[in-house]
């Protein structure tokens, strides 16, 4: 799968938790299971290889995905958790040519996804100004984080993956607040009248054309098809919304908080729509519906 039409973020410092495609095994085309909707043309039963990944672990569609009804290939991003099993975990032994190890190596991949993924957060974590109080912390648990990586695969398979995610979240959670509040503090004063928000809120659908939503608290909220053209999302914590088929034309994400390229992929835009620096505009935003 592809991490985004433009050919992969840049990262931002974050070079190890970018796909590199041309050294992973085709996990993500092999592990996952995804179901025939308008995501995916077709069904396909998790450990099989889809019939459109070739020999050489490339696709034979990567040019059309969209047009032939793969969008949720365009989507998903596995933070660098493909070359990582590949290359490090199995060190360069592909499950074709290794069929033994190959059901252990789909299963590997998920976890180190998920551990990939706190990475990203983590990383981003240290960059915020406002969340320096905690960054021993956030330091503390980058470099645990890093450490279960380069677990081998038996200890990856029994890792409590869901109780490591639970602590990486508390601090997360933390610098979230640090953020969020300094940006409300900055606003005070500046006359705006901010939307409210909650945790995991319902806005599928919703109208929030223009929407003064600065600091905002959308962890995890329901934006399906949501319009926020020219929303102001500063300093807003998107972490785990689910931004398919909002509208961000025009929207300010700069300075988003645990905002992903997948997130990102998944949501309509156009050249107006500004984004973190972290994040490259997905080419699907700019060029004509296939
Ligand atoms: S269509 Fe291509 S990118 Fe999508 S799962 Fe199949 S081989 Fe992978």
């Amino acid at each position: 799968m592809l991490t985004n039409d433009a050919g992969g973020s840049p990262a931002f410092g974050r070079p190890a938790l970018q796909a590199d495609c041309e050294r992973c095994f085709g996990l993500c085309c092999v592990a996952l299971p995804f179901a025939a909707t308008a995501d995916f043309a077709v069904d396909k039963e998790a450990g099989k290889p889809c019939a459109n990944l070739r020999l050489d672990f490339r696709c034979g569609i990567h040019d059309s995905l969209r047009q032939q009804g793969f969008r949720g290939c365009t989507v998903y991003d596995c933070f660098g958790a493909g070359q990582k099993v590949s290359q490090t975990t199995y060190g360069g032994r592909d499950w074709r040519r290794n069929p033994a190890s190959a059901q252990q190596m789909f299963d590997v991949f998920p976890i180190m996804r998920q551990l990939h993924e706190l990475l990203w957060y983590l990383h981003e974590s240290l960059t915020l100004e406002p969340a320096r109080p905690i960054r021993k912390e956030l330091h503390a648990m980058l470099d645990e984080t890093e450490r279960l990586t380069g677990l081998e695969p038996d200890a990856l398979l029994k890792l409590n993956i869901a109780a490591h995610r639970a602590e990486v979240n508390k601090l997360l959670l933390q610098a979230s607040e640090l953020t969020r509040e300094q940006a409300v503090r900055a606003l005070k004063g500046s006359g705006g009248r901010r939307k409210a928000c909650s945790r995991g809120a319902d806005l599928i659908g919703a109208k929030l054309k223009g929407a003064d939503l600065r600091g905002a608290n959308l962890r995890g909220a329901y934006l399906i098809a949501a319009d926020l053209r020219g929303a102001d999302l500063r300093a807003a914590d998107l972490i785990g919304a689910d931004l398919r088929d909002t509208d961000l034309s025009g929207a300010d994400l700069t300075g988003a908080i645990f905002l992903t390229q997948s997130q990102v992929n998944s949501a309509k835009g156009d050249a107006a729509t500004r984004l973190p620096q972290s994040l490259t505009r997905p080419a699907h935003w700019t060029s004509r519906p296939g």
